[in-house]
């Protein structure tokens, strides 16, 4: 059988493109290299409330863990901000099957335990031969991750950089309704620690930085800094995540990439959820239009590039941010933390001028070295800018 769409991989990117476009009536078909949706779970598993209004799904109980408000962001010196927002902590297996669910109610095929290998196009389909046989379909989604089947494929001189992300889940302990984000960068250099709430006293506890091979070793180290070593835990998991932006091209003839497939990662707390089913939505819009015009060429599929470069934040800009901020000394980050509000949903004018003054009498050293930068990319790692 020939489908309009054939989406590689079965994570939130990919089953959130085989629902989108199976209720638009296409003949969909997802192909996922593991024999269950959502597993293995790689992931901190908290999603905004935002990414569930902007995408049209329900927060429901069978997949949401906890109600969060917020971040608190630790730098050294335990100097804490809290920034408000809702939020959930999902059981992101549950999370994942859900999605796929409501894909196969609209008619898409799953074939699981099935490997893409390799992709080809004629003037008629596009074939994906996997480790099971082939698939035949007009336009094919790259939804594959770090995988990076589209990638490998079309880019392959592509340098895309990763960091290493290790968590533990973690029981019996004391934890908040809030998310702990901890800029520490003695023990995840040029990345982030976190503790992430889960259901009865649990939570994940985990690390996303550049660890030179050495991510169990500083999560461990921050884990006795922290009290928590002795504490028991059920789960370890881990995965890389991109951490370079978005790679230069997303769009080739028969093929659109989304997800972390395509680079789409937040810059500074590298979550990827949100802009993965962003990113799936946006492809299936392109996709329905390259239908109606029976057209599957890269100059169709280009549309869905300057799509996503105007719906989501500048990574220039963020990725800058994010340099700017690793450059700093750990007193400087504390003094950063300092300057910052103590809890707020949103930055008053007030707040802004008492930092500006602060910064141009007492920190200017600080803005010397791109301090402003940093606020930006603070700023656009909340849910409205993607962040999560
Ligand atoms: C430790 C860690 C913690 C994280 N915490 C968070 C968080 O709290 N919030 C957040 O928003 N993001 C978080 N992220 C990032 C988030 O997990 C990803 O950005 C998100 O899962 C990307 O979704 P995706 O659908 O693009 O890819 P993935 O979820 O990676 O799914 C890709 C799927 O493709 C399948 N696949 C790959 N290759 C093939 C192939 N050749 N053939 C068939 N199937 C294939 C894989 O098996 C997988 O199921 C975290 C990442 C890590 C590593």
């Amino acid at each position: 059988m020939d489908y309009d769409l054939c989406v590689i991989g079965g994570g939130p990117g990919g089953n959130y493109a085989a629902y989108r476009a199976a209720s638009q009536g296409l003949k969909v078909v997802l192909v996922e290299e593991h024999h269950a949706i959502g597993e293995p779970l790689h992931c901190g598993e908290c999603l905004s409330a935002l990414a569930f209004q902007r995408l049209s799904l329900k927060p429901e109980d069978s997949f949401i863990e906890r109600n969060v408000k917020g971040i608190d962001i630790i730098m050294p010196g335990d100097v804490r901000f809290r920034t408000r927002e809702n939020g959930y902590v999902l059981d992101k297996v549950s999370f994942e099957r859900h999605l796929a669910e409501l894909a196969k109610t609209q008619g898409a095929t799953y074939r699981l335990g099935e490997r893409a290998l390799s992709f080809s196009s004629d003037a008629g389909l596009a074939i994906v031969k996997t480790s099971l046989g082939e698939v035949r379909a007009k336009v094919v989604v790259d939804a594959s991750g770090v995988s990076g089947f589209g990638i490998k494929h079309f880019l392959p001189n592509e340098k895309v950089i990763y960091a290493t992300g290790l968590q533990y889940r973690v029981d019996d302990i004391e934890t908040t309704d809030f998310l702990e984000f901890f800029i520490l960068p003695r023990y995840a250099p040029h990345g982030y620690l976190w503790i992430i709430p889960k259901k009865e006293r649990s939570a994940n506890i985990g690390l996303i930085a550049h660890t030179d091979g050495k991510a169990k070793q500083l999560l461990e180290e921050f884990m006795i800094n922290y009290r928590l070593a002795d504490k028991p835990r059920s789960r370890i998991f881990g995965g890389l995540e991109p951490a370079s932006g978005p790679v230069s091209k997303t769009y080739f003839n028969r093929m659109l990439l989304i997800g972390d497939a395509a680079g789409f990662t937040s810059p500074l707390f590298e979550g990827g959820t949100h802009l993965a089913m962003m990113s799936a939505k946006l492809a299936v819009e392109v996709v329905l239009k390259a239908l109606e015009r029976n057209d599957f060429s890269e100059k169709t599929l280009a549309e869905y590039q300057q799509m996503w470069k105007k719906e989501f934040p500048s990574y220039e800009t963020l990725l800058k941010g994010k340099e700017t901020l690793y450059s700093f000394t750990d007193e400087e980050l504390k003094r950063i933390g300092l300057l910052m509000p103590k809890d707020y949903e949103t930055i008053s004018l007030i707040d802004k001028i008492r930092i500006g003054l602060r910064l141009i009498t007492f920190d200017n050293d600080l803005l010397r070295k791109g301090v402003m930068e940093v606020f930006n990319s603070f700023a656009h790692s909340r849910a409205d800018h993607y962040g999560w």
